[in-house]
């Protein structure tokens, strides 16, 4: 497998009280059932006004936030999600909707518009199976993709983003969805791959205190047939196979293993014609210290009327080698000042991994951090919480007996 090192990559200054974004999740019901999904779907999940003022306040009292991921279950099935997407703007964060999109019309993304949303994350794959799309692969999805992405460009000035589950059988899609978003560099300004993980139930036994638990309960229990293991630096060496160049310039270590990539970011700029180049580790922390000195938060998402100004971004190459690469190439045509130059995120998540002796690797700096009881909790562990009032523990089987 590729090795990347860590240490040649700038550490995203994330934290638990400072932070680019939190996890809002305003309701468990959701109208498709992933292969993947980490909530239970709830008929009747929907948290009130009142709930979500709460959350809210949480977030603000212990964390600073750039964003909030409007999140669930889907949040365009909750009857108040206008009313949530003014709620969080009001407090002065930008409001994210994560949703599958099957509820999204023309008419809702006014409204949403005229309420303050920032922007949509798309949940995208080829396991949701989607009315009209089943059967369909990720590189036939890109076409649905495009549909949204095209959707919320004719709105105007709103961020759009994709996320897929990436699964064993999927990988080999990466670089045909990695290709298509470079092809629509001007209207998709993020791509994010999440790598699929269930509970290990073939090497561990699970716990709380001297309790033995029966994670049978869980939605994430689904004992995989499929690698619940791939690792962000197969996916760059994926990438690097169509692209040699590709290269990350940020991340997210994990909470026990400091040399995994947890969250694994990558800037490039372009054109529709052509990727010029990519963001380097000086330039990234340039402009997450810039926004947090100024705005005093760390940047979540970017308006789409900065990620067009890419040839501004180029001056940060005075403090960035990468950058400086990437003004060369592209100024060596000199009609290219003419050309607009944009910039795109392609982010590599990889959530918790189960290191041989239990201990869970979580993401060191969770941005996806959601609310409940009053506390900040994983949003992607939240099952636990709700079933046995906090998270389990993993110990490797026969550990319990030999010890
Ligand atoms: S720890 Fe879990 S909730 Fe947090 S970012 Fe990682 S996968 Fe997401």
């Amino acid at each position: 497998m590729l090795h990347l090192n860590h240490l040649d990559y700038y550490r995203l200054p994330w934290n638990l009280t400072d932070n680019s974004i939190s996890w809002l999740e305003p309701t468990a019901k959701c109208n498709l059932f992933c292969e993947g999904c980490y909530r239970f779907n709830e008929k009747d999940g929907h948290k009130s006004m009142e709930q979500v003022r709460e959350e809210l306040d949480v977030f603000e009292k212990f964390r600073k936030s750039d964003g909030v991921s409007i999140a669930g279950g889907d949040p365009l099935t909750h009857p108040d999600v206008i009313e949530i997407v003014k709620e969080v703007k009001k407090r002065g964060m930008k409001p994210i909707i994560n949703t599958n999109g099957l509820a999204l019309t023309k008419e809702l993304l006014k409204e949403l518009k005229d309420a303050g949303v920032f922007g949509f994350t798309f949940h995208i794959d080829s396991k949701q199976g989607r009315p009209h799309w089943k059967d369909k692969n990720e590189i036939e999805l890109n076409e649905l993709r495009q549909q949204y992405a095209e959707m919320v460009a004719e709105a105007g000035n709103i961020s759009c983003a994709f996320n897929s589950t990436v699964y064993e059988d999927t990988m080999k899609y990466i670089p045909g969805m990695v290709k298509w978003a470079h092809e629509h560099i001007d209207i998709v300004h993020v791509i994010v791959f999440i790598l699929y993980r269930a509970v290990n139930n073939q090497e561990f036994e699970y716990f709380i205190g001297p309790k033995k638990i029966d994670m049978g309960n869980l939605v994430y229990n689904e004992d995989p047939v499929t690698r619940a293991d791939i690792k962000a630096n197969e996916i760059v060496e994926l990438i690097r196979n169509d692209d040699p160049d590709f290269d990350p310039c940020a991340y997210l270590n994990g909470s026990q293993k400091p040399d995994s990539f947890k969250w694994l970011l990558t800037g490039r700029l372009g054109t529709r014609e052509k990727i010029y180049g990519y963001m380097g580790k000086k330039g990234i922390e340039a402009i997450q210290m810039f926004n947090h000195l100024f705005f005093n938060r760390y940047l979540a998402y970017a308006k789409p009327s900065d990620t067009r100004k890419g040839k501004l971004m180029l001056l940060i190459g005075a403090f960035d080698k990468k950058l400086r690469i990437t003004f060369f190439k592209f100024y060596k045509n000199p009609l290219n000042i003419f050309k607009r130059l944009y910039y795109q995120s392609i982010m590599i998540i990889q959530p918790v991994d189960f290191l041989q002796d239990g201990r869970q690797n979580m993401c060191d700096g969770c941005p996806d951090i959601t609310v409940w009881n009053g506390q900040l909790v994983w949003s992607c562990r939240m099952e636990e919480q709700l079933k046995y009032g906090q998270n389990v523990e993993a110990v490797p089987k026969g550990f319990m007996e030999s010890n």
